[in-house]
């Protein structure tokens, strides 16, 4: 005789409204336990009685094989005394106590789904609302919680009969699916033409029909409008781009399938996977000769960014139109996304020809997250829709919970409790009313949804960045600046569940140093609690100030007055080509004024892109070297050289906060990069008549030794083997690339980003880390 036992178990995680309880219904059923299951504010809680080995095969497959939008973090068992009770049963909710379950990211159209929704037989046969436990929307139309129908924006849709089964019976795929319904009771789609009221006809067709006429099609997706148009008409293209006011920064494309993509693209495995699983992301793929996408979609890019659908809205659309589409945000220039109905018929009136649009609402705006695989894994640019507003896990447990504000640029925020960071989806740049808007809301949202009341609220020390203004308006709470490249770094910490120390190399545009001065190539000996600036690119002046950042070949004046000391050699284009304004320019260098002077790695690209002639003004954050990466030669060996000096000491701007790296470097300054050198071995190549492709790869190659060298003199003084890569110029892969391969043959272990962006998006996380470890103290 078997002997009999009984467990009593806990489950936490994304375990609510993914499912949970009818797969715990069911494997226990098939494993003939008896028991019960049921949902609290912590999770999923159940007891299972039966043979030793059915309970312990439960308890493995409670973790190893859960529902497909599940994440499980923890399953704990204790023994209890059986009871002999027999039957297995889903029990209420418990509602009591402080809430700690959590709600889940929009997920794609399953596969079931997908099934019903092509078979004619099925009651959602072509019905672009049709979702279940495994997929559909989530986070986008919860307005509070307990997540529930009531507080989502599927509450005015009250359920049919039929629906309502299926929501109420344990062994359907819709039990407790919140968003379910059908043709019968559910959302509707319309075509409205831009100022005509409801077009005629079956929407989605003729909604297709107009994006075969070159036409505009704003779309209502998941977390806001898109604006969609034929991606193969140059034509539908470049009237886009007009009337958007968007000149030359990329448009994403959806197509229907893998296979579509592959037209496109070169689609390796890990594109594949990031293509085809349940977040899908925008991806950035390497684009094929010959794909027939207009130019206007992506002017002078070799990527393409590419999603495939995530609503059934979007299947049923790609199928009548029978092509790729554009699939861009539904925006003027750099504004949010629309993603209420009147704000996008006010907004996008100018731009779409007609809306094919519903009656859901959306709670919240959210974008699509951006991503690209980097040697087999996932890299975020953006993180948002999909991924928002799972957590990450953190290494360290919270004494107090914390409000990250992050930074201006990309924001997003993070609160972070316990042991769990919830960065919040892509709020955008906050130089705008809307923008700001839509940060003091998510804030309020974020708390509402996680219980959370911060006691701790982190900020950057610019003093300008709204975010920072934010922070210090805040009465009742202890209040936590981070600096800015000390964030970064201590986010690529806290991605990789890392405390330090470690030299970490953060390069970006833009930071505002401790010393008051703009940072941006900055190499630091941090762990959370504190950082030394223990190396630096040398500051040039940023002349014109802004206006610099703007217009890259003020960067050129600058550098190459510095890297000559004065007249640069005749023939050099990029003065030919701004001749008008560049003594000016220079003069405004030497003399400091209205030149503040920066470290900033953005810069010393934007200077060579100039040099190059890849372009002398940009149209977006980052063009110009984001341009310079695409000429670059893949296939050059060359490298320029940087000088290496140490400053004078005491220079290590940063040093009070240091502590676990502290005596290290004492008696040295920080070691100076002489970034003037590279620009120098660039004009000199141009002037002897070298290739652009080849002088940008050998000033990327040039980049990743100076880092590589500078990291192996901090290692020898500081006895640190780890370093950290953060920062927007770490988007760069043919950099990212050569510095980790540099790195690693000197034996490093190099930690790079992989669940939040090392663009400023990844702030957020790094300025929570930081504020908890100050306040472990
Ligand atoms: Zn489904
Ligand atoms: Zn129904």
């Amino acid at each position: 005789m078997t002997s009999i036992v009984r467990a009593s178990v806990r489950v936490e995680g994304v375990v609510q409204g993914v499912g949970f309880r009818p797969f715990v219904y069911s494997l226990a059923t098939r494993l003939g336990l008896a028991g019960w299951v049921g949902n609290d504010v912590d999770g999923v809680f159940a007891e299972v009685e039966g043979s030793a080995a059915g309970v312990r095969e439960f308890l493995g497959l409670l973790e190893t094989q859960p529902p497909p939008l599940a994440r499980v973090d923890r399953v704990t068992a204790a023994a209890i005394a059986p009871s002999g009770a027999r039957g297995f049963s889903i029990v209420a909710s418990d509602h009591t106590g402080r809430r700690r379950a959590l709600v889940s990211a929009d997920s794609a159209t399953c596969d079931e789904c997908l099934a019903e929704l092509a078979d004619p037989a099925d009651r959602r046969f072509a019905y672009p609302f049709i979702n279940c436990t495994n997929c559909g929307p989530r986070f986008t139309i919860v307005t509070g919680v307990p997540y529930d129908r009531p507080l989502t924006t599927m509450a005015p849709f009250t359920m049919c009969a039929e629906c309502a089964a299926e929501y109420h019976d344990p062994a359907n795929r819709r039990f407790h699916a919140q968003p379910v319904c059908c043709p019968a009771c559910g959302p509707r789609l319309r075509l409205i033409g831009a100022g005509a009221g409801e077009l005629a006809g079956e929407p989605l067709a003729a909604a297709a029909r107009l994006l075969a006429g070159g036409q505009v099609v704003a779309v209502k997706g998941l977390g806001g409008y898109h604006l969609a148009a034929d991606a193969g008409s140059q034509a539908a293209a470049s009237e886009l781009r007009a009337r958007k006011h968007r000149e030359d920064k990329p448009f994403a494309l959806m197509v229907a399938d893998v296979a579509a993509a592959r037209e496109l693209c070169e689609v390796d495995e890990a594109g594949e996977l990031l293509l085809a699983g349940s977040r899908r992301p925008v991806v950035l793929l390497p684009r094929r000769a010959g794909a027939p996408v207009a130019d206007a979609v992506a002017p002078g890019n070799r990527q393409l960014g590419i999603m495939l659908p995530y609503t059934p809205l979007h299947h049923l659309l790609l199928a009548e139109a029978g092509r790729p589409i554009i699939l861009t945000s539904g925006n003027v220039s750099d504004e949010p996304i629309a993603y209420t109905d009147d704000d996008a018929l006010a907004r996008l009136a100018g731009i779409a020809d007609a809306f094919l649009t519903h009656d859901r609402a959306i709670h919240i705006r959210t974008d699509d997250s951006v991503v690209r695989p980097l040697r087999g894994r996932e890299t975020l640019l953006r993180r948002s829709r999909g991924y928002a507003p799972e957590p990450l896990g953190l290494a360290a447990r919270l004494p107090r919970p914390v409000l990250a504000c992050g930074a201006e640029l990309k924001n997003t925020f993070c609160l972070a409790v316990e042991n769990r960071a919830f960065v919040s989806h892509h709020i955008g740049d906050l130089e705008n009313f809307e923008t700001l808007r839509s940060f003091t809301e998510g804030i309020g949202h974020f708390r509402r949804l996680f219980d959370t009341e911060p006691e701790v609220v982190a900020y950057d020390l610019h003093p300008e960045y709204l975010s920072t203004k934010y922070a210090l308006e805040l009465d009742g709470v202890d209040l936590a600046g981070v600096q800015h490249h000390h964030a970064h770094i201590a986010s690529c910490l806290a991605d990789n569940g890392e405390e330090g120390p470690v030299i970490g190399v953060a390069f970006d545009g833009t930071g505002f140093g401790a010393d008051g001065t703009i940072w941006g190539g900055e190499f630091l000996l941090a762990d959370l609690a504190g950082f030394e600036r223990a190396g630096h690119l040398e500051p040039v002046p940023m002349p014109g100030g802004a206006a610099a950042i703007r217009q890259p070949w003020r960067m050129a004046a600058a550098y190459l007055d510095a890297a000559y000391g004065g007249e640069p050699p005749a023939g050099l284009t990029v003065a030919g080509r701004n001749a008008g304004h560049w003594q000016e320019v220079v003069t405004m260098s030497r003399r400091g004024i209205n030149a503040p002077l920066t470290s900033s790695a953005g810069r010393l690209f934007d200077a060579v892109a100039a040099l190059l002639g890849v372009r002398d003004t940009i149209n977006y954050e980052g063009q110009a070297a984001i341009e310079l990466e695409q000429w670059a030669d893949p296939a050059e060996r060359g490298a320029y050289r940087a000088t290496v000096e140490p400053g004078p000491p005491g220079a290590g701007a940063g040093a009070a906060d240091v502590d676990a790296t502290g005596e290290a470097m004492a008696g040295v300054g920080p070691l100076r990069v002489r970034g003037a050198d590279l620009v120098r071995a660039a004009a000199e190549d141009l002037l002897a008549g070298a290739e652009p492709p080849a002088i940008a790869a050998r000033f990327h190659r040039g980049v990743a030794a100076a880092i590589a060298g500078v990291c192996t003199a901090l290692g020898e003084r500081s006895g640190l083997d780890t370093v950290a890569l953060s920062g927007g110029v770490f988007q760069n892969l043919l950099l990212l690339g050569q510095v980790v391969d540099r790195l690693e043959e000197s034996g490093f272990r190099v930690l790079t980003h992989a669940r939040v962006p090392p663009n400023d998006g990844g702030i957020s996380l790094g300025q929570a880390a930081v504020a908890g470890a100050r306040d472990r103290r």
